[in-house]
């Protein structure tokens, strides 16, 4: 810790994970002989770039950028890239940390990483945009490469600025080449990677309501945020035949309790992909409850709302320990986080202590990072497979995710917990890959 004094974020992340593998200390001394422990905390290197632009008044404004490469033991550094106000290196490296575990439970070869900058998309021009996504990739280029470092969306994030730092790295390095995922179609993208972390969240939480013998059938869902993995946990939600209620920005929370059904839900994509608008909108479109200043989980809480299941899909620590004893309070069964570490260490535990279904962020939410996986693998094919194949692996994976879980949670005494479970799964595999390699 007096190695990156403040560095909250990144503290928080590397106690939860440390303190679930401590049952591996006993049974792999090789682990602590080999000072895995201690290399796994350690990012392999971390990047801190200028990223001078011109915006629209003209003037040169200077965001700064990151790269952190954390671990690629089983495989090319691979995570998204966070253009945010609030991103430093202290969410960065939480977040490639993370990674690691994320992408060993997948089941497919990649390692940890993760990027972005303070940028603030928010009420940039196209223009804008596109400028800084090059200004971005003029240094970012020249760290990655397709068997090295393959980066992907996040917050702020998304297809288009995915095609204009692509397009960008193409023009420099003359290379057509599947350098990040979530492209578009049309330039090597995989059909469903834009649903994959939202379906994914709710393939894992049936997987989870299954073995208590429950579905999504008429229960009633909280989701938080409005973008990527909001819109498609929706989306699935309304698949399964479960009434999603919430959704919200980082101006305002809306709560429709007749549900956000295909339309409303359509609407909302439109809203924020298309018109980038606010969830505001929405409100005075279908009447329904709009609370500005709030999250999802304060005006659950503040309004006595009923919920069966809670999927956090905004941000991290957004669901702390009164919004938590809330949930459970009103019966809330089954938490599954499509955002990264969304729930405090301290909500984590009072979902535990209530026996809630409780799947974290680097399990639930990890559909997304293995469908950019099929998406590598069909990039080095040269092949597109079809919308129904990529859904059907994203399911497989999902459910094997939950069973690693389970399975790793057992075989160290800690049945059921998905967070030991995940961990541990994640962990055992990385570590035994640097082993392998001796002391590098
Ligand atoms: P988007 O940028 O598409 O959407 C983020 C949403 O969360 C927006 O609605 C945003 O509001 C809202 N939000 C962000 N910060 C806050 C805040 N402080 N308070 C309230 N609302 C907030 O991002 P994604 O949907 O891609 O990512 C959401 C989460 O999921 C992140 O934690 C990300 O790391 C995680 N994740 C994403 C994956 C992916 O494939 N995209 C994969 C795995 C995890 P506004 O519109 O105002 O910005």
């Amino acid at each position: 810790k007096q190695m990156d004094p403040g560095q909250h974020e990144f503290h928080q992340a590397v106690t939860e994970v440390m303190e679930t593998l401590e049952p591996t200390v006993d049974r792999h001394p090789e682990f602590v002989k080999g000072g895995i422990y201690e290399r796994i905390v350690e990012p392999e290197r971390s990047v801190i770039f200028r990223v001078p632009w011109v915006d629209d008044k003209g003037e040169v404004v200077v965001n700064r950028g990151f790269r952190v490469q954390f671990n690629n033991a089983i495989g090319p550094f691979k995570g998204g890239i966070r253009f945010h106000p609030s991103v430093n290196l202290s969410i960065i490296k939480f977040l490639g940390f993370e990674q690691i575990f994320k992408n060993s439970l997948t089941t497919l070869p990649m390692g940890g990483g993760k990027g972005g900058s303070d940028f603030d998309p928010k009420g940039k021009s196209d223009g804008e945009i596109m400028r800084f996504c090059q200004a971005f990739m003029r240094e970012l280029f020249r760290h990655i490469g397709p068997e090295t470092d393959v980066p992907a969306g996040d917050i702020g994030v998304g297809g288009r600025e995915i095609g204009y730092m692509f397009g960008y790295y193409k023009k420099i390095r003359n290379d057509h080449t599947g350098v990040l995922t979530g492209k578009c179609l049309e330039h090597g993208g995989s059909l469903i990677r834009p649903e994959a972390t939202g379906y994914g969240v709710v393939y894992f939480a049936a997987e989870m309501l299954a073995r208590r013998g429950l579905d999504f059938k008429n229960q009633i869902v909280a989701v938080s945020g409005s973008g990527n993995v909001a819109q498609y946990a929706i989306e699935k939600v309304n698949q399964m035949g479960g009434r999603a209620i919430s959704v919200c920005d980082s101006s305002s929370t809306v709560i429709d309790e007749q549900g956000i059904d295909r339309d409303k839900c359509c609407y909302i994509m439109e809203l924020k992909n298309v018109r980038r608008g606010r969830v505001s909108e929405y409100a005075s479109k279908y009447q329904s409850i709009c609370v500005e200043g709030k999250n999802v989980w304060d005006v659950i809480r503040e309004q006595g709302i009923k919920v069966d299941i809670a999927l956090p899909c905004a941000t991290q620590n957004e669901l702390d320990a009164q919004n938590a004893q809330a949930l459970v309070d009103n019966g809330c069964i089954c938490v599954a986080e499509g955002a990264n570490m969304p729930s405090t260490p301290e909500a984590v535990k009072i979902f535990q202590d209530n026996n809630i279904l409780y799947g974290p962020g680097k399990a639930a939410n990890a559909g997304g990072v293995a469908t950019s996986g099929l998406e590598m693998s069909q990039n080095s094919l040269k092949l597109s497979w079809t919308r129904e194949e990529v859904d059907n692996r994203l399911l497989l994976i999902m459910k094997s995710i939950h069973k690693s879980c389970l399975d790793a949670a057992a075989a160290y005494g800690k049945e059921g917990d998905y967070v030991v479970g995940a961990n541990i799964a994640g962990f055992v595999k990385v570590a035994k890959a640097m082993l392998s390699y001796g002391v590098v």
